[in-house]
């Protein structure tokens, strides 16, 4: 068989967990919360299962879920889609990634990707015979930034989509309205589409909001918007979120989704749909999680490690290059295997080998878990 994907392998979180457990390290490597979520919400999926909800949905999704979704992002975001024709539901944003790619881009078609990007983006425009145009963020004292000169150089008669995400993973740095207004001016007048991958919505520090696209009709009008349940409510295993379109994108997404899975299982969107009338689990989601980046900065002072700015996700970066002078993938590795705590090497989100010395911590674990990390971290 003639591979499709040829530079692929394994993706580094899969690497680095289970180099993490075999060698018993804490964990803070693949994004994912050591503790679990809301009881009330196992309650509300295991009553959807008693009550009978056990046969396919919708195509798109349970009506109320879409519903809940649609009021959600017009209650924050104020941009109003139509629950029916414009909404989704998907099986994680990976799959709503994806889908959006493989209706939208052509065989020849470029689609503009920022690096360091999440690992999933590039394979899928290559699934799609497109080809990614790559631009990177530039790393300075305030952190990661996106050079939006260069990427409106980059745009060709041929660029048929921009994707963006924030809050940034790896980065954990997040759009500014000035990235915004950069953006709409890049766009206007072209038919070029965004595919903006907002999974980490809900978690923004320090006060500050977050820029959705969906705050702005201009660019929502011609955009795919996804996120995902599993990191709002902390349940990363049950693979669920969804994609909100105007309804004439959403109608060929829907084309490659009733192909691709159908539909999405039926308990876990009744039981979304019934715990999102709470709005409080979102909207308490940034102390929560300040409060944890706060006290893992505040360990980490005592190491070695530089830290990067941390304005949103469930991400932090540090530098470590006055530690040591591995490559990213080798220091990962290492501080693993020796140290006992696992992190993922940025460099896995480049397409070309690029070496900054900076690892990636996430802290969406137990404070417990941040400690003994943190002890460990400050041995080096
Ligand atoms: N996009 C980004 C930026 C992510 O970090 C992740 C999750 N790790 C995803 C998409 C995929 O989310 P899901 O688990 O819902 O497929
Ligand atoms: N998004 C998670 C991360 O960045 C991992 C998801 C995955 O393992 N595919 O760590």
């Amino acid at each position: 068989l003639t591979s499709k994907l040829p530079r692929v392998g394994t993706t580094i979180f899969t690497v680095m967990s289970t180099l993490a457990s075999e060698k018993k390290a804490v964990n803070l490597g693949q994004g994912f919360p050591d503790f679990n979520c809301d009881p009330a919400l196992v309650d509300a999926v295991s009553s959807a299962m008693q009550d009978g909800f056990n046969q396919y949905p919708p195509m798109a999704g349970v009506p109320a879920l879409r519903q809940a979704i649609a009021s959600k992002i017009e209650t924050i975001y104020g941009y109003r889609y139509d629950a029916a024709s414009d909404i989704t539901v998907t099986a994680g944003a990976t799959q709503g990634l994806l889908t959006a790619i493989m209706c939208a881009v052509h065989p020849g078609d470029e689609v503009i990707v920022i690096e360091p990007a999440y690992d999933s983006y590039v394979p899928a425009i290559e699934l799609a015979g497109g080809k990614p145009v790559l631009v990177q963020m530039v790393v300075g004292a305030d952190g990661y930034s996106i050079p939006w000169q260069q990427i409106a150089a980059a745009v060709t008669g041929r660029t048929r989509m921009i994707m963006i995400n924030s809050p940034h993973n790896p980065t954990g740095s997040v759009l500014s309205l000035a990235d915004i207004e950069a953006l709409k001016d890049i766009v206007r007048g072209t038919d070029i589409l965004i595919l903006s991958d907002e999974v980490y919505e809900h978690m923004v520090f320090d006060g500050a909001r977050h820029e959705s696209v969906c705050r702005h009709p201009e660019l929502a009008e011609r955009a795919f918007v996804v996120s995902s349940f599993g990191k709002t409510y902390h349940v990363t295993g049950w693979k669920i979120g969804y994609v909100a379109a105007p309804a004439a994108l959403s109608a060929e997404f829907r084309k490659v989704h009733q192909y691709n899975i159908f539909t999405v299982n039926t308990p876990v969107q009744h039981g979304i749909a019934q715990y999102m009338q709470n709005p409080a689990p979102y909207l308490e989601l940034p102390a929560f999680y300040q409060r944890k980046r706060d006290l893992f900065r505040a360990g980490l002072k005592n190491t070695r490690f530089k830290l990067l700015p941390a304005d949103g996700t469930y991400f932090l970066c540090v530098d470590y290059s006055a530690i040591s002078s591995l490559s990213e993938a080798d220091f990962a590795i290492w501080l693993t295997a020796e140290i006992g705590v696992a992190a993922i090497p940025v460099s896995a989100f480049y397409q070309s080998p690029r070496e900054s010395g900076i690892v990636r911590f996430c802290f969406a674990k137990q404070d417990q878990t941040l400690q003994l990390a943190l002890e460990r971290l400050a041995k080096i």
